[in-house]
């Protein structure tokens, strides 16, 4: 499809320098039969003949692999719907990794809760229920470090002072204190310390 497209385009472009598909060819040292191949759509020019080519034509490397003279506002909102895209592709890998995040506390927690219930309820000795509990603690210390990295990493927490959105560093998550994901810190841009809060969006 791409092709036809940059062989109607070539073909437009040659007719707006007054050449002939033989007189083209004669310039680039090529058969009057590629040309018209290219303008076809059978075939595409050889990288090392499409400089050249560009060239006579009028027209850039861009210009030709797009099929159509490429101007700045294309270029920027070609450029900014890739952006875009980008943006929206973080956002939906950083809702995954938040679900995931819950799902590991979840895992984390409950062997400590069962450790609890089974120490209260069970007869055993305290220090055997300490103990108990002590292992069911495990899973979480593990989990908690990676947890966080994922709270860290994912998404923003916005400044309730400032409003300022930003990604803090990992020794800031770790040592605040929190309910939910909010947490109290201090904030980069205005440097008060005050409930941060988790957003998934850089701008508001
Ligand atoms: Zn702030």
């Amino acid at each position: 499809m791409e092709q036809v497209k940059i062989g109607k385009f070539i073909a437009e472009q040659r007719k707006a320098v007054n050449l002939t598909q033989a007189q083209l060819a004669e310039r680039l040292a090529v058969t009057d039969r590629a040309v018209s191949k290219w303008e076809t759509g059978k075939a595409m020019p050889d990288s090392s003949i499409m400089l050249p080519l560009c060239e006579i034509l009028n027209i850039t490397v861009n210009d030709l692999l797009s099929g159509e003279v490429v101007t700045m506002e294309n270029y920027n909102k070609e450029l900014e719907n890739r952006l875009l895209e980008m943006v929206k592709e973080k956002e939906k890998a950083d809702k995954r990794l938040l679900k995931l995040e819950i799902v590991l506390g979840i895992v984390a927690v409950l062997p400590v809760i069962a450790a609890i219930i089974i120490a209260s309820t069970v007869p055993m000795e305290e220090w055997k229920g300490a103990m108990l509990v002590l292992f069911g603690l495990i899973p979480l210390l593990i989990a908690t470090p990676f947890a966080l990295k994922i709270e860290q990493k994912a998404g923003y927490y916005e400044c309730q002072n400032c409003g300022s959105r930003y990604v803090p560093q990992y020794s800031r998550v770790f040592f605040a204190m929190h309910m939910g994901r909010t947490r109290y810190m201090r904030c980069p841009a205005c440097h008060q310390i005050t409930w941060q809060k988790k957003v998934l969006t850089k701008e508001k």
